[in-house]
């Protein structure tokens, strides 16, 4: 579900045409449905509403502060991996209480600023980085909570790029020792051991995975209750719930809700439930909007539709073999269907948008609308080929304001000098 949708032969987001925005801010430009990011978040918090969780949007799916605000003012949290996302996170104003820091090589300096931002929590993985935090709030003279990052070693059904929780991934840490650590959390004075994390890999389309997963985590803290060392508090559940790009048929907020919960049964009154959705938020809540430059005819009859966004704008394809809808955005109703990959100017065999893909024939000059880029778009995007990055525009209503500028020239060399002292 999203706000994208065709009103005659214009392609709208929400009530606003999107060819018009196209003729302000110029092609390629990211266009963001700020109405479709909070669809998907009410969606999901609606469904867990019998457990009121801590939905943590995943921001490294979508970091744009103007997208971040909408979510954190009508009550997200954040789940960061970087000192770099903690800066955007205060800069949005979320309650720190409501920030949880995953990764596998969180700096001292950027455990450090954490602690000092009163984040809710760390999701470790592993027993070095415990020794770092403990010596970091130890000097802080500070008492962080953590969780424990587990590898359940449940293996999901996706691209082997995403998934993250077998026992191969470089992501958690094993039960054994997992459970090895919490019974020795009196080596560690200045950390709450307070929760347990897992997050099994992204574009999830079914429960099973989740369901088992959830299953090894509450022996887990079971375990661990018996055992009498500490009480968990925190069951983080991760994020990677799939989306339309195509043809999946993904779980809805409400089945997914409806197979974890009852898992909960019991649970409800000592853990609270931690959810951490990046994709799931964000990926149908953006577009792509690119022009036709030329077409082409390749050997062997192919045809090429290249247009002026590439893999430097949207890595997605090249980088995971992703399909993503490309749509007219002014539909004619009689244009030949024909087939044609649809590739960018970078100088990369890789740098397509689309392979094989048939759709109206297009001309030079018109706009098209790569769909489902609102997740892991902008976010990956780079400066290669020197092109400037493309602007981030968002629109609320009839309404769309420049929410990123498109970069300049000089921002492409604005960190760089010629260093005289190496020529002769
Ligand atoms: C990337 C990530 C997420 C979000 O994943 P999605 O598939 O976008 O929902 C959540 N938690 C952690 C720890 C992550 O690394």
């Amino acid at each position: 579900m999203h706000r994208f949708q065709y009103v005659g032969k214009q392609l709208y987001c929400e009530e606003t045409p999107v060819a018009k925005i196209a003729q302000r801010v110029g092609t390629p430009f990211y266009l963001y449905s700020i109405g479709t990011f909070l669809d998907h978040y009410f969606k999901l918090r609606d469904a867990f509403k019998p457990v009121d969780p801590l939905i943590c949007f995943s921001m490294k799916a979508n970091s744009n502060l103007t997208v971040l605000k909408a979510l954190v003012e009508n009550g997200a949290g954040l789940d960061i991996v970087s000192g770099g996302e903690l800066f955007r996170a205060k800069r949005v104003g979320v309650d720190p209480r409501k920030v949880v820091f995953a990764s596998v090589g969180k700096t001292p300096e950027e455990i450090e600023e954490a602690i000092r931002a009163k984040i809710l929590m760390f999701n470790v993985e592993s027993a070095q980085e415990l020794e770092a935090i403990n010596a970091v709030a130890g000097r802080l003279r500070t008492t962080q909570r953590i969780a424990i990052r587990l590898n359940p070693d449940v293996a999901a059904d996706t691209h082997h790029y995403i998934t993250t929780g077998r026992k191969e991934n470089k992501f958690g840490i094993h039960l054994k020792t997992a459970y090895q650590l919490f019974m020795e959390s009196y080596r560690y004075p200045f950390l709450r051991f307070a929760g347990v994390h897992i997050h099994i890999g992204s574009q999830i389309t079914e429960a099973k995975p989740f369901i088992e997963a959830v299953r090894r985590c509450l022996e887990f803290i079971d375990g661990v209750r018996y055992a009498g060392k500490t009480t968990v508090e925190y069951l983080n559940i991760g994020g990677g719930l799939g989306i339309i790009y195509s043809k999946e048929k993904p779980q809805t907020a409400q089945q997914f809700a409806d197979a974890i919960l009852p898992l909960l049964k019991g649970y409800e009154n000592r853990l609270r439930l931690v959810l951490e959705p990046g994709r799931f938020i964000s990926g149908n809540s953006g577009i792509l909007v690119t022009k036709v430059l030329y077409k082409k005819k390749g050997q062997n009859k192919k045809s090429f539709v290249i247009v002026d966004a590439g893999m430097n704008d949207l890595i997605r394809p090249a980088f995971y073999g992703a399909y993503h809808e490309i749509l007219p955005v002014l539909r004619h109703v009689r244009s030949k269907v024909e087939k044609a990959d649809v590739v960018g100017p970078i100088c990369e065999s890789g740098d397509f948008l689309a392979k094989d893909r048939r759709f109206p024939a297009a001309e030079p000059g018109q706009l098209l609308a790569v769909m489902s880029c609102g997740a892991y778009g902008f976010v990956m995007s780079s400066n290669y080929n020197s092109r400037p990055r493309v602007p981030e525009v968002v629109v609320s209503g009839r309404k769309f304001y420049v929410a990123r500028q498109r970069e300049t020239r000089n921002d492409l060399i604005r960190n760089e000098k010629i260093v005289r002292e190496v020529l002769s």
